[in-house]
């Protein structure tokens, strides 16, 4: 078994005395228990039916079990599926139709609901887990064996299928490959240098990549020790910062703490790194971040589809508004979207990956897949950006999320970034709306203080800053702007809202 062969390389040299995680006030789990604990999930999936290559799918609260589950599925040699916790009923009925998974688990509170939903997707059997680590499948897993002889699976086999975040449209399922997680796991470890003696706060949803994937397997292939909370919260998050060394999150977990008079250079003292990732972390951020804390927030790039592709150097300096160099294992270039030529540095264009962290395909979707890969290999991210002189890569924005005015392209981001430089202004979405003469007309929704709002005021100070045709043509205002769990700006909700503004 590639992935859980991996794990077992690295484990610590005292697994029953070392901690892998425990929660504030609940249990503690060394890594002798995550082998037990997983082995025992393992054995109920096989009891179950699930053979190799199987989806196991799973619709829960946060706890310690999830990472049991995932790594039981991985050794029972199936596919692991896990889904937001907000998708709704009709939402999980098309999932477990797409993945038809052998297994589903969900919350205690929902079962009845959706194993009508599962039953219609000829899901075999539906279990349950509650964020409190109970529930059915909790009780076959305690029933079950500890021991377990893994089941062989390839570096090349699926170990989960994880479906994208649905920021540009419908998710699609990113098919992961055992290596795909092991070898990045192992390069973040060396990259961030992860060790036994790391704590790491871990408060991010294990749903999503960053959570699962880079916060767990990094800490796991380190032999490190996690801090598991159940969410987001700033305060409680500042009551642990004395017992860890590290703290990956995505960037409205630096805002939120920045508004914590706790946060200061003492509480922060133990740390050794913060992590960003998922969605931009504003320069601002970065800035205000290390004035109050003497830490510079290190910010890393990747996606559902590539696991992580660059980071901020761990030694050496952290740039602001970059995500720093392709990881040691990863090809990056910017090319041409309508040529496929490379472009020169500082030429805004297309991002391309290739390595061993990047998905094998969209699952069940084989011309989507051929129309992201080129033919050397390559994915294409979807997202824009540049290489600057010193190699340090700038994301610019989505390639879905360029706006056509007049003919003319326009890059959202770096009409943002003018705005959120202008004061009193706290950050900045532009978009593009249905436009008669224009085809799409720029717009920007702006949060700012009172003193800010001043649609003229903005429109004239951006007037020396902006070619004509980049200029917003209205600046709308609003108290906050709409994100996902993961932090993402829902630009998609921002153009519905206002589609009829220039009809
Ligand atoms: P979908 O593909 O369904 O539209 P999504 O792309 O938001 O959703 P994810 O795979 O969760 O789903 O997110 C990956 C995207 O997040 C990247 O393609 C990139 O646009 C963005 N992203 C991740 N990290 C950063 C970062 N540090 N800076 C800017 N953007 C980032
Ligand atoms: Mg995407």
């Amino acid at each position: 078994n590639h992935l859980f062969d991996l794990i077992r390389t690295h484990l610590p040299p005292e697994p029953a005395q070392k901690t892998l995680l425990e929660t504030p006030d609940g249990p503690r789990f060394s890594y002798a228990d995550m082998i037990a604990r997983s082995g025992a999930y393992a054995s109920a999936l096989v009891a179950l039916g699930v053979k190799p290559g199987d989806r196991v799918a799973a619709q829960v609260e946060k706890s310690p079990e999830v990472v049991f589950l995932f790594l039981g599925s991985v050794r029972a040699g199936a596919v692991f599926l896990p889904l937001n916790t907000a998708y709704t009923d009709r939402e999980i009925s098309y999932f477990l139709g797409d993945a038809e998974p052998t297994v589903f688990v969900c919350d205690p509170t929902r079962k009845a609901s959706l194993d009508t939903v599962a039953g219609e997707a000829g899901v075999a059997s539906v279990l349950t887990l509650g964020g409190d680590g109970r529930g059915t499948a909790r009780d076959a897993a305690d029933a079950a064996a500890t021991d377990f002889a893994d089941v062989a699976r390839g570096s090349d086999d699926l170990a989960a299928i994880l479906y994208t975040s649905g920021t540009t449209g419908r998710s699609k399922g990113a098919m992961l490959t055992h290596d795909n997680l092991g070898s990045n796991a192992v390069t973040l470890a060396r990259t961030w240098r992860f060790g036994p003696e790391d704590v790491l706060i871990h408060a991010l949803p294990v749903f999503h990549t960053h959570g699962l994937f880079v916060a767990t397997n990094t800490v796991i292939m380190a032999g490190a020790s996690m801090l598991w909370l159940p969410r987001l919260d700033a305060k409680q998050i500042l009551s642990v910062m004395p017992r860890a060394t590290a703290m990956m999150g995505v960037p409205t977990f630096y805002t939120r703490l920045l508004k914590e008079p706790g946060l200061t250079r003492e509480a922060t003292a133990h740390i050794r790194l913060f992590v960003s990732g998922s969605a931009p972390l504003l320069a601002e951020t970065h800035r205000e971040w290390s004035a109050r804390t003497g830490h510079a927030i290190l910010e890393r790039y990747g996606m559902t589809e590539t696991n992580m592709s660059t980071s901020n150097p761990y030694e050496g300096e952290r740039i602001a508004g970059t995500v720093g160099f392709p990881l040691p294992d990863v090809a990056l270039r910017v090319v041409d979207p309508e040529t496929g030529a490379r472009l020169p540095v500082g030429d805004v264009g297309m991002i391309e990956v290739k390595g061993p962290n990047v998905f094998k395909g969209y699952w069940r979707m084989p011309e989507k897949t051929m129309a992201e890969f080129k033919a050397d290999g390559f994915f294409i991210t979807g997202d824009l950006g540049k290489i600057d002189p010193q190699g340090y890569v700038h994301i610019v924005g989505r390639g879905k999320d360029l706006i056509i005015t007049g003919g003319y392209n326009v890059y959202p981001k770096e009409i943002e970034t003018e705005i959120d430089g202008l004061p009193g202004v706290v950050e900045s979405a532009v978009i593009g709306l249905p436009h008669a003469d224009f085809g799409e007309g720029v717009t920007a929704v702006v949060v700012a203080g009172p003193e800010a709002r001043d649609e003229a005021a903005i429109l004239t100070a951006l007037e020396g800053r902006l070619a004509r045709f980049k200029q917003p043509k209205r600046i709308l205002f609003a108290d906050d702007l709409p994100r996902n769990a993961m932090g993402k700006v829902q630009k998609n909700l921002l153009r519905e809202t206002h589609a009829g503004l220039y009809r």
